[in-house]
């Protein structure tokens, strides 16, 4: 594997790591409340820029991934804070932001983020041309993809996080470090983050 960079992404996006909005199943109802039985869902029926915070932030189903540091292959050619390209290769690392909540998913104090870690950004519909670095079964990325929502979305299960863990989508199912005890590495990479299913 040739010389490793820690990915310093555009300013549109993260910043190692990115942390966006907490789990689901810690916002509010966790599921959307004004949906009638059988009525398409808004995920369903709008484009992502078109959708309000509120459904915008539903999306998001916690699974922590986006909080992990990832590596980039060295570049030449780039400036070294240059946003990844694509075609890049994008190394996860089980190095986790130090406030993500490995045991639950999510942030520990997602309100207050920028006191702890000022380069956490969140995600918005302006990001969507650089969704290619979020990971593969993210909702914001499927969504953009045109590959809809997977069957264990908490949002297609109550909020319920059940699903997602039991499909191995979350950081919660994996040992995860802090970056307040490791570096991310080589030695630190991992593949799990990269799977998706549905
Ligand atoms: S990877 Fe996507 S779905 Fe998972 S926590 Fe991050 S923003 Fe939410």
């Amino acid at each position: 594997m040739p010389p490793l960079t820690l990915l310093t992404p555009p300013l549109t996006l993260l910043t190692p790591p990115l942390t966006l909005q907490p789990p689901l199943t810690r916002r509010g109802s966790g599921k959307v409340s004004s949906e009638k039985p059988n009525a398409a869902a808004f995920w369903q029926t709008k484009s992502l820029p078109d959708m309000t915070p509120q459904e915008w932030e539903s999306l998001c189903d916690g699974c922590g991934k986006c909080c992990l540091h990832k590596l980039l292959d060295e570049r030449d050619d780039l400036p070294e804070d240059a946003p990844m390209q694509l075609g890049e290769d994008l190394h996860y690392t089980h190095v986790a932001c130090k406030l993500l909540n490995t045991e639950q998913g999510g942030c520990r104090h997602y309100p207050i983020r920028h006191r702890f870690v000022p380069g956490c950004v969140q995600l918005t519909a302006d990001d969507l041309d650089s969704i290619h670095y979020m990971p593969p079964s993210c909702a914001y990325r499927r969504l953009h993809e045109g590959r809809g929502l997977p069957s264990w979305h908490p949002l297609l299960h109550d909020g319920s996080r059940a699903a997602m863990e039991a499909a191995g989508m979350a950081v919660t199912g994996y040992p995860v470090t802090s970056d307040e005890r490791d570096e991310p590495s080589e030695a630190t990479i991992v593949t799990w983050p990269l799977h998706d299913c549905d």
